[in-house]
């Protein structure tokens, strides 16, 4: 055993692990339905599709090279493509970053916009993986709450006024995870407003836009400025495992981002990377796949809020499913969902408690449900569980 024991970097000592994949461990139980996960559903994603994309790609040796650190070529032109239409602006290929995931962007974005102690407003429940990364990067945080509405650009105006000065406000602006809501349209012009006339940076955080049920998602906040750094992927409408993501941002944005994802990982892979450029080009049978997969999320969205309606009444109020993959569901009768976790866990029904995702609300009474991943019949049972639970 050595005298000295090698020391840890000193950023790692606030550092948790995400209490939402902590408890992912626990829910692989076959026993148990899990509303925690999160994930999309591997069934609905196309395997196939994807196979055959991949060969086609292997018949160019360039995807088993290493590509150029922004991204592969021909993906960048896709995604540039369909960024414009969604922004409504003509959003050139170097305004095009691809990540590893849209999880890589929001790390490398922490690095490149933060100085440690900068502030960063985040969203009160927080998707946790943003917090993550803004905590390593040593920011200080402050959180806005969400209503029905989304982000109150009210009080971030408030905060504003009383002389707090963020460098990053990040949204996840439609179909927020974990709070199911998304940010009406004068919030989103209004807050693009606020980044312009206070100069910070948004963060618009979209991976979700693509999953609405009944009305498409609203024009995407970056369609109000140029200070909007907007992320998406490809892991909620094709598969997480292709680690596509992507972020369009100023050139200089993304001049940073390439300086770090050099020392990061060199670059993405060609093959996946042309797989989704594959994919993504085959825009009829896109369409029909996503179609079919809102389809069925709309359904399990749809049982799932009706048997918590059904069940508990106004015992637990809950966010109404537009689209994404969670619903948001708050007892009114002050039941603690952490307590409650190991008799639900008994009673075979997992979710995340809401602590899980709170900044400054402790959010005890609240709880993230996930609805994609299991069929309609089993997401009633797992409310009649969670009743049994709670009775
Ligand atoms: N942002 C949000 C809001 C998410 O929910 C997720 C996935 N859980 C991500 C980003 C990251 O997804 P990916 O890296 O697979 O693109």
């Amino acid at each position: 055993m050595s005298l000295t024991t090698p020391a840890l970097a000193g950023k790692l000592a606030g550092l948790q692990s995400s209490a939402i994949r902590d408890l992912l461990k626990l829910t692989a139980r076959a026993d148990i339905i899990s509303l925690a996960g999160g994930l999309p559903d591997a069934e609905l994603m196309p395997g196939e599709r994807i196979a055959a994309a991949t060969a086609a790609a292997l018949a160019d040796p360039a995807v088993l090279q290493y590509t150029e650190s922004p991204g592969w070529p021909a993906l960048r032109a896709v995604l540039a493509a369909r960024e414009s239409a969604r922004i409504g602006r003509t959003v050139p290929v170097e305004e095009v970053f691809v990540t590893h995931g849209s999880q890589q962007a929001l790390s490398l974005l922490a690095e490149v916009l933060l100085d440690p102690g900068a502030l960063v407003i985040v969203e009160d429940p927080a998707y946790v993986g943003a917090l993550q990364v803004f905590r390593a990067a040593g920011a200080r945080i402050a959180a806005v709450p969400l209503d029905g509405d989304g982000l109150r650009v009210d009080l971030l105006e408030e905060l504003l006024a009383a002389g707090e000065r963020p460098a990053v406000v990040h949204t996840v602006s439609n179909f927020h995870n974990p709070g199911g809501v998304t940010l009406a349209p004068e919030r989103r012009r209004r807050l693009a407003e606020l980044a312009e006339a206070h100069g910070f940076w948004i963060i618009e955080d979209d991976p979700y836009g693509e999953l609405w049920f009944d009305q498409p998602a609203p024009a995407p906040v970056a369609a109000y400025s140029s200070q909007v750094i907007r992320l998406s992927s490809v892991s909620k409408i094709l598969a997480p495992a292709l680690r596509v993501g992507w972020m369009t941002a100023p050139d200089r944005v993304c001049r940073a981002v390439e300086l770090l994802k050099q020392g990061a990982d060199l670059c993405g892979s060609a093959l996946t990377q042309q797989t989704a450029a594959t994919l993504l080009t085959d825009t009829e049978w896109l369409a029909a796949h996503i179609k079919s997969v809102r389809a069925r999320y709309a359904a399990r969205a749809r049982a799932l809020v009706a048997a918590v309606r059904t069940t508990f009444g106004d015992r637990l109020t809950c966010t109404d499913a537009a689209g994404g993959m969670f619903v948001w569901a708050e007892f009114t009768d002050g039941t603690d969902t952490s307590a409650l976790l190991p008799a639900a866990l008994e009673a075979g029904v997992a979710y995340v408690p809401g602590a899980a995702f709170a900044v400054s609300d402790a959010y005890r009474s609240a709880m993230r449900l996930c609805f994609t991943t299991s069929d309609e019949a089993t997401l009633t049972e797992a409310i009649s569980r969670l009743s049994a639970a709670a009775r």
